[in-house]
């Protein structure tokens, strides 16, 4: 089957164990205030026009005949600095797979695998499983996700992960869907499934200053986690950069 990515990075160092090739899986059901993907919200192909170093020349604003620009209102060829493109690429989970087995043995020998990311790898629930199937036995798979989905779909996807790294980032229901758009409800309930369903795990949570790190959320997140292994993540500072690439609002 088809899903669509917005990103493949090599050798990344911080999303597991080891050398790890990270696929990123466009769209989120979530919209956190912070987000540093703003490229992987949403679920369709999206242009994406670097800002840094446009002439404004105009040059992609006239109309081309290219079909593939057709869709997005903008010549992606005709830019002289290279910044027009499209985040966005179908791949059938089978091809896929083969792109990322062709560097394995380098992974496994770092004691590392594949990583999905996002976006929400959840979103693409069925994709996601395909994909891990045909990986699973030949390389370590982990998976980077906010928990958000039904349980069915987060255990079926969860169980096919040698490890999670799931996300916790605001504890009070009310403060969660103010700052996430989203309801921690389904969040919390695949939380408690994952501390006890014996599926190697991290929770993670992004420090996002005034809004996360508050003594209060921490420490409720702390109970929440209890005994289980929990990362506390720096913000990231470039992330506002990338939303004007994207024709978004940086709303922090
Ligand atoms: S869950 Fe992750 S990808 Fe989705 S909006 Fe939040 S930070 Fe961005
Ligand atoms: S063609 Fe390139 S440099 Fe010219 S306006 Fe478009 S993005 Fe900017």
């Amino acid at each position: 089957m088809t899903g669509i990515i917005f990103d493949i990075k090599e050798f990344a160092l911080n999303d597991g164990a080891g050398i790890r090739t990270t696929v990123f899986f466009k769209g989120c059901p979530l919209r956190c205030a912070w987000c540093h993907n703003p490229e992987g919200l949403d679920p369709k192909p999206e242009l994406y026009v670097k800002q840094n170093g446009c002439l404004k020349c105009g040059l992609c604003r006239r109309p081309c005949s290219h079909p593939e620009c057709q869709p997005f209102g903008r010549c992606l060829h005709i830019c002289p600095k290279n910044l027009v493109t499209v985040k966005g690429e179908k791949w059938e989970a089978d091809d896929l797979a083969n792109r990322l087995l062709k560097g394995s043995a380098l992974l496994q020998s770092s004691g590392g695998g594949v990583t999905l990311s996002g976006g929400e790898p959840l979103l693409q629930a069925d994709f996601a499983c395909e994909l891990l199937d045909l990986l699973g036995g030949k390389v370590h798979r982990a998976i980077e996700t906010s928990g958000y989905a039904t349980a069915e779909t987060f255990q079926k996807v969860v169980k096919r992960c040698d490890f999670v790294y799931m996300d916790l980032k605001l504890a009070d229901p009310e403060e969660h869907r103010k700052r996430t758009g989203v309801s921690n409800e389904k969040i919390l309930a695949n939380a408690a499934w994952l501390k006890e369903s014996g599926i190697p795990h991290t929770f993670r949570t992004p420090l996002i200053p005034g809004i996360v790190d508050t003594p209060e959320n921490l420490s409720a997140i702390a109970k929440i986690v209890g005994s289980d292994p929990w990362e506390q993540l720096p913000n990231n500072a470039l992330a506002p950069a990338k939303y004007k690439s994207v024709g978004r609002e940086w709303i922090l």
